[in-house]
């Protein structure tokens, strides 16, 4: 339905929009994170690690321009051909002051063959001057905005300190949509105490907003972080491979077929990465997914 998928792809989205492969590199705008610098919180989201949720971005010491090259080198193997997508990725990249995160955005966007932006961030950092510098770009870009949701359940989000309430998150979306800037949200399966019910709930919720996409990630846990500290002294089930696929098959047939599904698993960094193992096998896990999809005679949005 969407070339070779049952859902609709980020790369189905982008050959479509663009006529060819487009290849997202990872960068670090130095930035750090209200969650971690004491505005917010002092130790970030219990799953974060020290890389802030961006384990395979450019080195945060490289000028822009460096880490575009580096990554595109990097790349060059698997990808021998396409345009470029600057991803903002480590901590929070509107966390700063606007002349900042403008030359930071422009200096990406100079590079030859870069077709637009990709930047995360919360939504309890996109002040008005934020919104405005967005909306600028995404008048002369290709551009979206990713903000980490994880759940909707407010006892989930407590134990992982997100920082910011159900409110806030639903506000920043209603304010990046009315300026025209596509949202992408992040969702997190298997997040301790929550029922699949849980899960579907968070999905529901996001299938309403009218979102441009999401990533839907599996909860790794990651030997640098608090919550391995937290499983080490109080262990939880976490999500078997089975498990996790139905319940990415039961939110692909409740998304509306046109949100964009950026990611259905996650990369957790091998060195790292503690539970659960079977998802470093991403090839396994993104067929198991089709193969269900095919055996229910599914699709997103059914
Ligand atoms: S908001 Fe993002 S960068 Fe900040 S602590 Fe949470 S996961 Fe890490």
């Amino acid at each position: 339905m969407w070339n070779d998928k049952r859902y609709h792809t980020l790369d189905y989205e982008l050959k479509k929009t663009f006529g060819q492969k487009v290849i997202k590199l990872s960068l670090d705008g130095g930035f750090t994170c209200p969650n971690r610098d004491g505005s917010v919180g002092e130790r970030g989201c219990i799953f974060c690690g020290e890389q802030g949720s961006g384990d395979f971005a450019g080195c945060s010491t490289l000028p822009i321009l460096e880490q575009i090259a580096q990554q595109k080198e990097f790349l060059s193997a698997k990808w021998p051909r396409g345009k470029h997508l600057a991803y903002f990725q480590n901590f929070t990249n509107t966390y700063a002051k606007v002349d900042r995160l403008d030359q930071l955005y422009s200096e990406a966007l100079q590079v030859e063959d870069m077709v637009g932006l990709a930047i995360a961030t919360r939504p309890d950092c996109l002040p008005l001057e934020v919104l405005e510098l967005l909306e600028e770009y995404a008048r002369k870009t290709y551009l979206w905005v990713e903000l980490g949701l994880q759940t909707t359940n407010p006892i989930s989000a407590e134990f992982i300190r997100r920082g910011y309430d159900l409110e806030c998150f639903a506000t920043a979306v209603a304010c990046l949509q009315e300026r025209n800037i596509p949202v992408v949200v992040h969702l997190i399966f298997g997040l301790p105490g929550e029922s699949a019910e849980d899960m579907l709930n968070s999905v529901r919720f996001i299938a309403k907003l009218g979102v441009w996409g999401v990533k839907l990630h599996l909860l790794h846990i990651l030997k640098d972080t608090d919550l391995y500290e937290h499983y080490l002294t109080n262990p939880f089930p976490t999500l078997t491979q089975e498990e996790y696929v139905g319940l990415v098959c039961d939110a692909l047939e409740i998304l509306p077929p046109e949100v964009v599904i950026h990611r259905l698993t996650g990369d957790g960094n091998k060195k790292f990465l503690v539970a659960p193992r079977w998802s470093l096998d991403k090839l396994r896990v993104l067929s198991s997914i089709d193969q269900e999809l095919r055996a229910r005679d599914s699709w997103q949005g059914k």
